[in-house]
């Protein structure tokens, strides 16, 4: 979120066909809910495509970043990583030591595809489980964000929009930001 230290979400891991809709959420996940930038591997093209569609629609700021590197993130990162696993600590254990971690330093967030690289456990500052049972990145990502954020993520002011969605009760309703509904 503006004028926090930075929040990077990492995807590890994509598997071209299978991954693609998870992929894809994976980062309109990251981009909704309060992070500043979202870090995809290099095969994900579709993802890439789409969030930056999204972005250049509804908003930002939001950086979506295509990337080959993966544990040499881990390894270069200068600030706190978390790593969400279902083996991990409960994310309710865990929340407030992040949330302080953050206050003072950039956080990135790991969420997995296929197996995961035993470095992502090793790198992690916390292993954080949304419950200890098996779900999904997406998911898991949304309930760590919105408890890392407490909520404000929810708020957040979109800037250099082409177009917002009015809030309502029944049907659908977006309007162009210069002010005309369609
Ligand atoms: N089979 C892979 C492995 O164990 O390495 C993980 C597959 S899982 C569907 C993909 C990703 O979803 C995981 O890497 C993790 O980031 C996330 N995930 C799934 N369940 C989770 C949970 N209960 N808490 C936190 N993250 C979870």
């Amino acid at each position: 979120m503006q004028g926090e230290p930075e929040v990077a979400v990492l995807r590890l891991g994509h598997r071209p066909g299978r991954d693609d809709r998870m992929t894809t959420h994976v980062a309109l996940t990251a981009r909704a809910l309060g992070a500043d930038r979202v870090l995809l591997p290099e095969n994900a093209t579709d993802a890439v495509e789409t969030a930056s569609d999204v972005t250049g629609r509804f908003g930002g700021p939001f950086a979506v970043e295509s990337t080959g590197r993966t544990v040499s993130i881990l390894e270069e990162w200068e600030g706190s990583i978390a790593h969400l696993t279902m083996y991990g600590e409960p994310v309710q254990t865990v929340e407030e030591e992040v949330r302080a971690a953050h206050r003072e330093e950039p956080l990135l967030v790991v969420v997995g595809a296929e197996k995961v690289p035993w470095d992502a456990y090793e790198h992690a500052d916390w292993n954080v489980g949304v419950t200890n049972q098996p779900h999904s990145e997406v998911a898991a990502l949304g309930v760590f964000l919105d408890r890392l954020f407490e909520g404000r993520a929810l708020d957040r002011e979109w800037k250099g929009a082409e177009r917002a969605v009015v809030p309502k009760a029944e049907g659908k309703l977006v309007e162009e930001v210069d002010g005309d509904g369609e």
